[in-house]
């Protein structure tokens, strides 16, 4: 397929991203031999290629992001955002005092997928330092998108701290009157909202997994909602995360067939895991997670509620794994 891992990693993730590697060659890659493109808002350092490189069994290539990709757009009150990120600071909120954090989620949020490198490619697996892939993969991911139709995915989903996009869904209310066009007629509302859109539950896809469609990230559809986003501020006077804005894409301009939970990829990144739950499955996939660390079935995942919107039946014994 036409497809490649992506990355976004410093230097310093030298690594955490080599165990990452590892794991995704050890499960899947070592037989299928995709290309990994590896980006960074500073050039790559002649270690980190050199590691990456060898560990890779496809081609890598590293990109140097441009600065109008990770910098202030100029439409941004410097002095206002800097408030706000005192105040995030003061009220202990997570990244909340950082602003490369905020670059990083913008950056992820709408310019990944036009990076020149990735330009080549239909298809993206994110992958980030220190996650672990506890099953092997056992078929193409990437194929199953393109046979099934399927144009994003995801393995864990919970609720975002409000105090990060307390207006998000005041920006999302208003590109979805500016331009109905865009929104899908058996989109996931009910993923994301419990009364019918007038406010949002929080529940969005983990993103630091995803595969999908860098098509459809480039779509006109994709690209105006980030750009109505992006007029509106709130990557730099709130903290809006880069998962909350993808999954509400998704959910809102996607049909419900076309995103996909992969229960058959295991995974971890920091606190979370998705281990799958049947134990045929685990042993044919010679998985070493514990089922009781899965947290699809806890109260504050909100695969249960994806279950629900698309009449999925949950596994068995999906009740004991509750806490
Ligand atoms: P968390 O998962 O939300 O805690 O955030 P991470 O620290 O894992 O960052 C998310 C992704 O962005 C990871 O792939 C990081 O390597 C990458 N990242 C975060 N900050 C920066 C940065 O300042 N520069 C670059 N080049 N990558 C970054
Ligand atoms: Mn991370």
């Amino acid at each position: 397929m036409n497809a490649t891992f992506v990355t976004l990693a410093r230097n310093s993730d030298i690594w955490d991203i080599a165990k990452s590697i590892r794991q995704v060659e050890d499960r899947f890659n070592r037989r299928y031999n995709y290309d990994w493109v590896f980006l960074n808002d500073k050039p790559f350092d002649e270690a980190f290629k050199k590691v990456t490189t060898s560990l890779v069994s496809g081609t890598t290539h590293y990109g140097l992001i441009p600065k109008e990709h990770w910098s202030f757009p100029p439409h941004i009150d410097q002095e206002r955002a800097k408030k706000v990120r005192e105040d995030m600071a003061q009220r202990k909120i997570i990244y909340g005092d950082s602003t490369s954090y905020r670059h990083m989620c913008r950056f992820e949020s709408g310019f990944f997928f036009r990076q020149e490198l990735m330009m080549n490619y239909d298809y993206y697996w994110r992958v980030e330092p220190s996650v672990e892939l506890y099953c092997d993969v056992h078929y193409d991911p990437f194929r199953f998108m393109h046979e099934n139709k399927k144009k994003y995915s995801f393995v864990i989903s919970l609720y975002e701290y409000v105090e990060t996009i307390p207006t998000l869904w005041d920006s999302v209310k208003k590109f979805m009157k500016n331009h109905p066009e865009h929104i899908a007629e058996d989109n996931s509302m009910g993923f994301l909202s419990d009364d019918g859109g007038k406010t949002y539950n929080h529940c969005h896809f983990w993103s630091n997994f995803e595969i999908g469609s860098l098509r459809w990230l480039r779509s006109k559809a994709y690209t105006d909602y980030f750009e109505s986003l992006d007029q509106d501020g709130g990557f730099f006077y709130e903290r809006w995360g880069d998962a909350p804005v993808h999954s509400i894409a998704a959910a809102l301009m996607l049909k419900k067939e076309e995103l996909h939970f992969f229960n058959d990829i295991a995974y971890w990144h920091v606190p979370f895991t998705h281990c799958p739950t049947g134990e045929k499955l685990r042993q044919d996939l010679k998985c070493t997670c514990n089922p009781k660390d899965n947290f699809d079935w806890k109260g504050y995942s909100c695969t249960a509620r994806y279950f629900d919107i698309n009449d999925l039946d949950r596994p068995e014994g999906w009740e004991t794994q509750q806490d």
